[in-house]
This record gives structure tokens, C-alpha cells and sequence, in this order.
């Protein structure tokens, strides 16, 4: 049996009600696929800000250290506190959001299947703000070669793997940034040079936004800074049946955390009715990394199995009312178990 210590944040919100429901998958998992998950709970977020005057205590810091991957909720005012830092701690720089229409799922067009590869420690997201007397504001906007080449390479790898059109749109503004994005450009375009297999394009930021909601099929990898791919892999998720489809990893070359696209969402807090497969499909990215990591065959068939117990959930009446049913986040969680 293959053990494997995962860091779990429950996060705010939202964040419990998913953490428990993706628990009940991942205790099916384990048994079904021999695998032995240890869960160490790692907290952070609003509340525990609240109880310690601090977002990210240092225990929690250091059991995501000793952990093999990390697993996390959405956390709410204190995000930039936790996961932003998280990112720039673990240098986790690549933001993995695969964004695919399934089946029974409120998608605009069938055949949407895309994947963002988000630069993830840099760009405005640096934290480099500051104010000049009264009146005026300054954020700095970060970029830097190492980190376009990063990005760029993970980009064309994903391409070149993924059972898709073979195609990779680099998005930014370069016309006006024409420094910061003028390198990200030069560079997306240099490293297509070594990808001849895959199709290379660029567009516009605000064109792109236009053309994801237009012909979203088009796309295949998305290759952005920081926060353009924030911006519009959530207008994306809206196209596949919303938020609460759209599951995320942040990947480094030594560690990896899992974590849905979206916030704490308050307004549906303690209501029930979440959506919970952007974080078991979070859970499924991690069993994917941890199999390719640790050459570990279980892992992956695992994570096909829960994407196939996902599909077939969605065709049932077990589904939370967002996707046109009557399931609470719990009794959805517990059909996808029941699928597995
Ligand atoms: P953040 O800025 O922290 O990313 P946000 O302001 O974008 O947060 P979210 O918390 O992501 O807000 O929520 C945006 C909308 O999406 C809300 O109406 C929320 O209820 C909905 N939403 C988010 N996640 C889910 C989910 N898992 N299931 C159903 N609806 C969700």
C-alpha cells in the first residue's frame, strides 16, 4: 500500500462543506485503490485569523512542509495572506485550470475542453503596492524571463500531453504593456519555436475575453500572466455550468496544492447546496500529480475513477440545485462515492 501525508485546509465559507464532501470520495479511494491518505489538517483562513490574529500560522506552515501534496478550500478576506503566499513560499508557479463541458453539465457548447496555464507567483499579484502622499497609488507590475520561460514551457508540455487540438494562445497586452507583456509575447512566441507539433497563436486580452465567450471551443491551452488568467478562467467556468465546476492546482517543481478556481462564496454558506466537484476534481488533479510523481499507477486510475463517477453522477437526479437538482453538497458527494 502506497501512504501518502496530505496537508488538508478546510479554508472559509464554503470551504468546510467541500472539504468534507471530497473526504467522503477520497475514504471510498483509498480502499477501492489501495491507497493510504494521511490527512494532516493544516488551518488557515479568516477564521483562524480571527482566533490567532494570524491567516497562515506557522504549524500550519510547517505540516504543508511535511506533506506530500496539499489539499485546500477556498479561504475568504485573508486569501492574499494564505494562498497568495502559499504560491510565492512553495514557488508554485504554474496555476493548472482545466475548464471542460461535461455531459448533463449547464454548458454553453459541448465541445468545450481548455486548460489555463496561469503564471502564479508574479505580475500585480506581487503585493508590490504603495502610496505617494495623499492622492496617488503605485502596483507594481512584475515580470520577469525566468518565470515567462516557466510558464511558456509548462504551457506547450501541457499541449503536447493532453488529449487535445494540439494548441496553445498566449493572451496579453502587449499593444499597451508593451515591456512586461512585450517579453511574455516574445517569449511564448521563442518557445512555440520548440514545439513544431503544437499550433501557436496570441490574441488580445480584451479580445480574448470576447472570443472565449463567442466560440469557446476554439481553445485548447491558455497561457497567461498572473491576473489575466485569473480574470477570465473564471468567466470560463461560467461557459461549463459555473464556479462550481472549475477545479485548480498549483504546480512547482517540488511540491503541488489543490485547491478550487473559486472564493469562499458567503452568500450560499451553511446553505448546502455547493457545488462540490470543483474540489473533488481538485482531489482528482492530486492523484494525478502524486501518480506521475511517484510512479504510481493506483494513484492514477484513481483519479480516472473519480472522473468517471463525477459523469456519471451528473447524469442522475443527484445533483446540487445548480446543476438542476435537489442533492445537498453532502448527498451529491455521497452518490459520486456510491458511483466510485
Ligand atoms: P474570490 O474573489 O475570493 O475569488 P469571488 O468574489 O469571485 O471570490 P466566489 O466566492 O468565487 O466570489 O463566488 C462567486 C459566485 O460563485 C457566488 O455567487 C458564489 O455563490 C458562486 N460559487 C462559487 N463557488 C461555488 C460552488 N462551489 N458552488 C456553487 N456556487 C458557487
Amino acid at each position: 500500500m502506497t501512504k501518502y501525508t496530505i496537508a488538508l485546509m478546510p479554508g472559509d465559507g464554503i470551504g468546510p462543506e467541500l472539504t468534507q464532501a471530497t473526504l467522503t470520495v477520497l475514504t471510498v479511494i483509498q480502499t477501492k485503490f489501495d491507497i493510504k491518505l494521511n490527512m494532516a489538517t493544516a488551518d488557515a483562513g479568516d477564521m483562524v485569523f480571527e482566533q490567532q490574529g494570524i491567516a497562515l500560522p506557522a504549524d500550519s506552515l510547517q505540516t504543508i512542509k511535511t506533506s506530500h501534496a496539499c489539499l485546500k478550500g477556498p479561504v475568504g478576506e485573508t486569501a492574499a495572506d494564505v494562498i497568495i503566499k502559499l504560491r510565492q513560499i512553495f514557488d508554485l508557479y504554474a496555476n493548472i485550470r482545466p475548464l471542460k463541458a461535461y455531459p448533463h453539465a449547464p454548458a454553453t457548447s459541448p465541445n468545450i475542453d481548455m486548460v489555463f496555464v496561469r503564471e502564479n507567483t508574479e505580475d500585480v499579484y506581487k503585493g508590490l503596492e504603495f502610496t505617494i502622499g495623499n492622492d496617488t497609488t503605485l502596483c507594481l507590475r512584475v515580470i520577469t524571463r525566468k518565470n515567462c520561460e516557466r510558464i511558456a514551457k509548462k504551457a506547450f508540455e501541457t499541449a503536447r500531453l493532453r488529449n487535445g487540438k494540439k494548441k496553445v494562445t498566449a493572451i496579453h497586452k502587449a499593444n499597451v504593456m508593451r515591456i512586461t507583456d512585450g517579453m511574455f509575447k516574445k517569449i511564448c512566441a521563442e518557445t512555440a519555436q520548440k514545439y513544431p507539433d503544437i499550433q501557436y497563436t496570441d490574441m488580445y486580452v480584451d479580445s480574448a475575453s470576447m472570443h472565449l465567450i463567442r466560440k469557446p471551443e476554439d481553445f485548447d491551452v491558455l497561457c497567461t500572466c498572473n491576473m489575466f488568467g485569473d480574470i477570465l478562467s473564471d468567466e470560463a467556468a461560467q461557459l461549463i455550468g459555473g464556479l462550481g465546476m472549475a477545479p485548480g492546482a498549483n504546480v512547482g517543481d517540488d511540491f503541488a496544492l489543490f485547491e478550487p478556481i473559486h472564493g469562499c462564496a458567503p452568500d450560499i454558506a451553511g446553505k448546502h447546496i455547493a457545488n462540490p466537484i470543483s474540489m473533488i476534481l481538485s482531489a482528482k488533479m492530486m492523484l494525478d500529480w502524486l501518480g506521475e510523481r511517484y510512479n504510481d499507477t493506483q494513484c492514477l486510475q484513481a483519479a480516472n475513477a473519480i472522473e468517471t463517477a463525477v459523469v456519471k453522477t451528473l447524469a442522475s437526479d443527484q445533483v446540487v440545485p445548480d446543476l438542476g437538482g435537489k442533492a445537498t453538497t453532502k448527498t451529491m458527494a455521497e452518490a459520486i462515492a456510491y458511483a466510485l
